[in-house]
């Protein structure tokens, strides 16, 4: 029986990364996350294309909700093997994935409230796709996994994990295939870090692959250097702090919120800004950083010296993690600068919508902007540059300064993507670019078989290729 690849995500678009490997009579899925592209999400609700019970075991490379955010569903629908990840992973995806049965739950509801005022059906079921109980019922399938750690999966097929630098506990999962006397190594780069990022280790490289499959997320762009994020950061709260007003972040919970403190931890230690009082203000973000703060043995150098020496930036004086919602709203009440970190990233929701309201109209306030703002969303809108926004139901000018950091990205660009390629020491058999948007996947392609000579396919959804 030949070793088959199918994809089944995350194939000429960004999320729903899912890849099914067959080998030996085992049968591996890659990553099982949660499409989140509008027009593709109806692939949540369709039946998977393999049947769940006949999948031995999920390897998942991270955290992410595009990577693990069907799990719940899959596990619903009769998947009963295990869940192989690092233990920084399987802690954050537990996370993430009640956190994600909340919003579908409350999804559901607001759905079927709105669909009965305008007696009117949806495209989709108004029920929830999963539930906290289908969360919680992929718990127990999660099987912790070491760095450089071989799993033994099946008849001549087994895994490794090595840190792919891209968030805590994030993996590039290597699988090696016997068969026929021949060996067989496929790479799935999961997502890929850049190198010198704070507190994550760089992404591990390779010498040798038959197979790789590589992300595109940025496969037609190159990032602006990120020398300044600190500077930049050091203007914005010494501008704030000087004017009276306050400085809200809307922030991804998972490394980014860190990766700012790990920043104004710095600038604290170098005397570049004076002492403020920092809000982290959202509790999923809250209980991450908690994982991260059990698990600093996979911090980089920097992180683990600053850690050694007591200067964690999860320590760092002034740093308030504000639980319930009444804790949140007194933020509000206090005089003086604060700067506050909350969710969500993209002001689509979560408690970041108050501090919006109290802050957008203050012309002494800044509202600095640290991640990606897709369009459609509030944070778009005030990035854009609106005068007016509408936030919880009532419109609002924009006074506050708005800022732009740049370089936060977690993510390789197209020129790191194939350095990291070009590790490896003769080309492998074959390259696939998945886990980018068309065009992107496509340049990327094209890029790597023009700098290199090798066999590179940007495989659609469904597609299924044997590898010899
Ligand atoms: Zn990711």
């Amino acid at each position: 029986m030949q070793t088959k690849l199918k994809f089944l995500g995350a194939a000429g678009n960004v999320t729903g990364s899912r890849h099914l490997l067959q080998a030996n009579g085992t049968r591996l899925l890659i990553d099982c996350g949660l499409y989140q592209e509008r027009h593709l999400k109806q692939r949540n609700w369709e039946p998977f294309p393999v049947e769940p019970a006949g999948i031995n075991a999920v390897l998942l490379t991270h955290a992410h909700l595009d990577h693990c955010g069907f799990l719940p569903k899959l596990v619903k629908e009769g998947f009963a093997g295990k869940i192989y990840c690092t233990a920084a992973t399987a802690e954050i995806a537990k996370i993430i994935l009640l956190d994600s049965a909340k919003i579908q739950q409350e999804d559901a509801k607001y759905k079927r409230k709105r669909h009965e005022k305008q007696n009117r059906k949806g495209p989709y079921p108004e029920v929830p796709l999963y539930t906290t109980e289908d969360a919680e019922a992929c718990f127990p399938l999660f099987s912790d996994v070491q760095y450089r750690e071989t799993v033994q999966l099946g008849d001549g097929v087994e895994a490794t994990l090595y840190d792919a630098g891209h968030v805590l506990g994030s993996s590039i999962i290597r699988v090696k295939v016997r068969q026929n006397g021949r060996e067989r190594i496929i790479l799935f780069s999961g997502d890929i870090g850049r190198p010198d990022r704070p507190i994550v280790c760089d992404p591990t490289v390779f010498d040798t692959a038959d197979y790789v499959l590589i992300e595109s997320t940025y496969g037609d762009r190159v990032h602006k250097p990120t020398k300044d994020i600190q500077q930049e950061i050091a203007k914005v709260i010494n501008s704030t702090k000087k004017a009276g007003g306050n400085i809200i972040v809307p922030s991804f919970a998972l490394e980014r919120s860190q990766e700012v403190l790990y920043h104004i931890n710095e600038l604290l230690l170098e005397n570049a800004i004076p002492h403020l009082m920092v809000f982290l203000d959202s509790p999923m973000a809250s209980r991450i950083t908690k994982v991260f703060q059990h698990h600093s043995e996979l911090f980089d150098k920097e992180m683990s010296e600053l850690v050694r020496r007591h200067e964690s930036p999860f320590k760092l004086p002034g740093l308030k993690m504000t639980g319930t919602a009444d804790e949140s709203k007194a933020i509000n009440h206090i005089k003086g600068t604060v700067m506050v970190i909350a969710g969500s990233g993209m002001c689509t929701g979560g408690r970041i919508k108050h501090h919006l309201v109290n802050n957008i109209t203050r012309p002494q306030s800044t509202i600095m902007f640290v991640g990606y703002q897709a369009t459609g969303t509030l944070g778009r809108r005030i990035v854009n540059g609106e005068k007016r926004v509408r936030i919880l139901g009532q419109e609002y000018p924009v006074k506050a300064k708005v800022m732009r950091i740049n370089g936060f990205s977690a993510h390789a660009d197209k020129n790191e993507l194939l350095d990291w390629l070009k590790e490896l020491k003769s080309p492998p058999r074959q390259v696939f670019v998945v886990h980018g948007e068309t065009e992107s996947a496509r340049h990327f392609g094209d890029f790597v078989s023009e700098k290199t000579g090798w066999h590179v396919t940007v495989p659609d959804y469904q597609d299924e290729v044997a590898l010899n």
